[in-house]
């Protein structure tokens, strides 16, 4: 989809380009001409188009849109949060699980002008389980937080890194392929109290199984023992998207390491808290949790 709003774009430079070749080659056929003179209608300037907003996306909770900022720009946002915006004028920005149903898209032009664009955010039916239990209120002891708050810190710090990467710009592919035994956005609903949802996709091909990069980037966490996410391996793939990848049994990637769409980065396993072997992908842009799949498209 990026591909043909590209070559849309260049099929309008290229008429650009042929029109105004057309118009200079005129010129001088005219004043050779010994035939009678026609008077040149010349057209009125056309007015500049309005500078606006072009992007290609799923516009749905846990979506995402790619696109280029209004001509002029030099600062973004989506609602309240900033745009990253590239030297060309691209960008990625996502639509949080539980985002709002319209949501602004706002440039601010360097002559001041505001260009504003409402998007319609459809909703999702998540899946939804209404449990006759009461929520467990486990992992909240201080002795326990004590081991996590630096698990947690290292994590907010690694999702923080800005390293520049590029994979945001290509469509994803799947880690690794097989059973799916959790999708995102998956609720418990104990005794009308909410649990938080499931954060990502999970992936079941069986223990060992290796999964790769679902697109380039730069490895900016990669240890194992956590205690919730046992072996993790955190990718950053430039412009605030970022995958975590949880519970594998063996990582062979170091933090630093720039990896390629495809590239082997570990294997599948059941470490940290989790019931038995799989993948646990979650992406996010910024604070929004975004759905893996619609980054992919269905596994076929
Ligand atoms: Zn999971």
């Amino acid at each position: 989809m990026i591909m043909g709003r590209m070559l849309a774009m260049a099929a309008l430079m290229l008429a650009a380009c042929t029109s105004s070749e057309a118009a200079s080659g005129d010129a001088p056929e005219r004043s050779q001409a010994s035939a009678p003179v026609r008077t040149a209608t010349a057209a009125p300037p056309a007015p500049a188009p309005r500078p606006k907003w072009r992007y290609d996306g799923e516009l749905t909770q846990g979506g995402f849109l790619v696109g280029s900022v209004p001509d002029g720009t030099v600062s973004a946002t989506l609602g309240d949060e900033a745009l990253d915006i590239g030297a060309d004028g691209s960008f990625f920005a996502a639509f949080d699980r539980d985002s709002v149903a319209t949501i602004a898209l706002t440039a601010t032009l360097g002559s001041g002008e505001i260009v504003r664009e409402n998007l319609s955010v459809s909703p999702r039916d998540w899946q939804i389980e209404r449990v006759n239990v009461a929520k467990r209120s486990g992992g909240s002891s201080e002795a326990w937080w004590r081991k996590r708050k630096p698990e947690w810190e290292a994590i907010v710090a690694a999702r923080a890194q800005e390293t520049g990467a590029s994979g945001w710009k290509r469509d994803f592919i799947w880690p690794v392929k097989g059973r799916i035994s959790g999708l995102f956005g998956r609720q418990r609903i104990y005794r009308g109290e909410p649990g938080s949802y499931h954060s990502g996709i999970d992936i079941a091909p069986g223990a060992g199984t290796p999964f790769v990069a679902p697109a380039d980037g730069v490895v900016v966490l990669a240890r194992t023992g956590f205690s919730l996410e046992g072996g993790l391996i955190i990718i950053d793939h430039g412009m605030g998207l970022n995958s975590a990848f949880l519970h594998a049994s063996r990582i062979v990637v170091e933090e630093g390491e720039a990896v390629e769409q495809g590239q082997h980065i570990g294997n599948v396993g059941a470490s940290g808290r989790a019931t038995g072997p799989h993948l646990h992908w979650s992406l996010k842009w910024k604070d929004a949790r975004l759905d893996p799949l619609l980054l992919t498209g269905p596994m076929d």
